[in-house]
This record gives C-alpha cells, structure tokens and sequence, in this order.
C-alpha cells in the first residue's frame, strides 16, 4: 500500500461523518442504533435536512411558470440541482465540456421510475417482435418487472444471463446470449443483494459492438464510488436520491441527447408541453422537460442536489477505502463461523454481506438482531430470481457504509453471535 494509501485511511473519519447524521445518535431496544441496512436506504446528513427546510422555509413556490421572486429561486435552486446532477454523473469532474448536459438529467421518482420511463418511451417504439433484451439473474425486480411489461407489449424476447456460484456475472454466458436479436442490455452495475460489481464499462462496450442499446442501473453503486457515465458510454444510466444520503420520491435518469430527443414523451400533463389545443394538437417541450409531467418534487430534487454536494466535500477514495476494512473484519468473522454460508462472495465486491443461518429463517435471525439495536435486511432484496438461482427464501444482508464504524462491526458480529446461541 502506498504511503499516500496510509494517509488517507488516517484521514478518514467515520466518527467524524457521523456526527453530521443525527439520526444515527439513538438507542433502539436500549442499546445505540447500528444501523446496516444501507442498500436498502442510507440516512441523510445535516446538510440535506437543513437544505429541505431552508426550501420550504423561505423559498418554496412551484417551478418554470411565476413570475415572481419566490418561483424564480425556486426554479434556479431545481435547476442549479441539475447542473449538480450533471457534474456528478461525470465523476465530479466539473464542466459541461464533454459532460453531461442538462438536456441529458430528467428527474423521476426513483430508478424505478427511470426504468419504466425507458422501459415505456423508448421500449414501446424501439422494440418489436422476436427482438432480445438481455438481463442478468442478480437484477432488482426494478429492472425486471418493467421489461417484461413490456416485452409483452411488443413482442420482444427476454434473456436472463446466469450468476456463478461467487456471485460474479457468468460473463461469457452473457456474451454468449449478446446476439444482433439483442436490441437492449440492462444491467445492475452493483447487485443489492450479492454486492457484486459487474464489468459495465465492458459489457457496454460488447453490447455497443452487437448494436444494443444499454441501461445501467446505478442505484447501489453511486454511493460507493464516483461515476463517470461518459467514460462508461453508457446510454442510460439511473439512480435514486435516497440510496445517496437524499430524499426519497426523487431520482436522476441520464439518457444520452440524441436517443431522449428521439423518444416520445411517456407521462403527459403540465411542463412538458410547448402547447395544447383541441383544434391544432399538442406539441411538446423540449429536454428535459419533454419527461418531467407534472409538478416536480422541488424540495427532493433541491435536497438530492445537497446530497451531492455534501458528498463532493468526501474524499470519497478514502471513504471507499474505509467500507472495503469494514468488510473485510466483517468477512473474516463470519468465514469462522461454520454454521454461517456467505451468498455472494466476488472479488472486489461493495460493503454487503449476505448470509444464511444454519437451521434459522432469515427474518427470525433478523428479528433478534433488532432486540439487540441492529439493523439489518431479510427476504429476498426484491430479487426473486436470484433467490431462486441459489434456492434459497431469502438472506440476511447487513450492507455498511461510510458512516458505519469498526466498534458496529463488532456489536453485529457479537449480535449474530448471540443469534447463534439462541437458534
Ligand atoms: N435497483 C437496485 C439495484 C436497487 O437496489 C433498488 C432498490 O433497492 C432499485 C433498483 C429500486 O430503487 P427505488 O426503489 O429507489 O426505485
């Protein structure tokens, strides 16, 4: 490790961080919270909250239409969020110069919500009969369920690219099901469930050389390391608000200008019109307007652009580095543990482990997990098919992030120890 390495470790301080998180400063069950439940969703610093109520407590008024003082700070606190959004999506690099533009930034509900926006917009009149969309067994039933809405709509075939035992995409079966039938690849670029990273940039790459078209689901990866959507070449790319120390109800879909231009609009309604009439027809606006219908949710976006910035203050190298120590004891104690059986243990995966109790059912073990203050996630991770690919009902995950510190790892391996001794 270089000598730089160690600095940065030194310098990172999750006590520190915490400290901005006050909701991490309680007692649950009469012990202090630990909270591991962060795939899931991770708790808000100060600097969001505070930038919500300084929204609704001086600024709020709705967007793009007043002409009065409040609509426009409104409106430029909403949009200077998308400009944050656009810097982001590049990694934190800054200008616009070969970065996303903000034509490029529609806002939505979610991933879930950006999902079915392609999935609708550009699925319904891009996909026909006998065409393939190629997915993964490790996929969220986010980026499922909507394709296959859809395939049925259209005609279009789905491909399911198996997991190895590891946890890893069975990447050459994946090339192998890669055809000039593919006309769309969606991918998670971290698995929920397993914490596996997968090759992206690569399989962006093979799936540009068939002629598909390529959506990345970003929602568990944003928050563990910077993303650079162009360095990716990614044609879309999506993510939501509150796996990022943001609100929920609000996330970011990034489509690459050319193939949102060419999309019709999916929802209709107020803000993405140019004009409406009953004798001329109606037109539509353009980006991104053209797929934000409706009233936005102004103080989500607001507080996901404070997000962001808040996170551009992290040394996020070191942050990363930090979770990686945090999994690493967590996966030397449970590997000693011979009644524990890890899902999804690939190299180089997040900050999520994922196991199984011998003779226990994941929810009970998570139950008294909670008697002891910790929080941590059971079932199947809205990811049946996974779940069915290793036969399993469903895991404990206890998924860690900056914030999280090594006295937590302890106290959830002492828990689960007591858990044993109870089953
Ligand atoms: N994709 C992945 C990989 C996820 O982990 C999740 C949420 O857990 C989603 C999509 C759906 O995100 P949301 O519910 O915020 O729309």
């Amino acid at each position: 490790m270089s000598a730089r390495a160690v600095s940065n470790i030194a310098a990172f301080d999750a006590l520190a961080i915490r400290r901005e998180f006050p909701i991490l400063d309680q007692a649950v069950a009469g012990k202090p919270l630990v909270y591991l439940d962060n795939a899931a969703s991770t708790q808000k610093p100060e600097a969001v909250v505070e930038a919500i109520a300084h929204y609704y407590r001086n600024d709020h008024s709705n967007v793009h239409r007043g002409a009065h003082a409040l609509a426009d700070r409104a409106t430029e606190a909403f949009e200077q969020a998308r400009m944050d959004v656009a810097n982001f999506l590049v990694g934190g690099k800054g200008g616009v110069k070969g970065g996303v533009k903000r034509e490029e930034v529609i806002f939505t509900r979610g991933t879930t919500e950006g999902i079915n926006l392609v999935a609708n917009a550009w699925g319904r009149s891009n996909l026909g009969a006998g065409d393939e969309i190629l997915l993964t067994e490790m996929e969220h039933h986010a980026n499922i369920v909507p394709w296959q809405m859809v395939a049925a709509a259209t005609g279009a075939v789905i491909r399911v690219a198996p997991v190895l035992d590891s946890g890893e995409l069975d990447l050459t079966a994946w090339t192998a099901l890669l055809s000039e039938r593919t006309r769309l690849v969606a991918m998670t670029q971290v698995s929920n469930t397993l914490g596996t990273v997968n090759p992206v940039a690569e399989v962006v790459k093979r799936a540009h050389a068939a002629g598909a078209v390529v959506l990345i689901d970003g929602a568990q990866a944003v928050n563990h390391f910077p993303v650079d959507v162009r360095e990716l070449d990614a044609d879309f790319y999506v993510f939501s608000g509150h796996k990022l120390f943001g609100p929920t109800g609000v996330g970011v879909l990034y489509g690459r200008e050319a193939l949102l231009d060419a999309m019709p609009p999916w929802q209709g309604g107020g803000e993405m019109i140019e004009r409406v009439s009953f004798s001329k027809g109606t037109t539509y606006t353009g980006l991104p307007w053209k797929f934000e219908a409706g009233t936005p949710h102004i103080a989500g976006v607001i507080g996901l652009g404070a997000a962001i910035n808040w996170l551009g203050g992290i040394d996020r190298e070191a942050a990363a580095r930090h979770e990686q120590a945090l999994l690493e004891r967590v996966d030397t104690a449970l590997a000693a543990m011979n009644d524990i059986t890890r899902i999804g243990v690939a190299p180089g995966r997040v900050a999520v482990a994922s196991f199984l109790l011998a003779g226990s059912h994941p929810t009970d073990v998570g139950m008294l997990l909670d008697q002891q203050g910790i929080a941590v996630r059971t079932g199947h991770h809205c990811t049946m098919p996974l779940m069915e690919r290793f036969g399993i009902p469903g895991t404990v995950r206890a998924s860690f992030s900056l914030y999280n510190t090594f006295d937590e790892v302890d106290r959830f391996i002492e828990g689960l120890d007591k858990v044993r001794s109870f089953l």
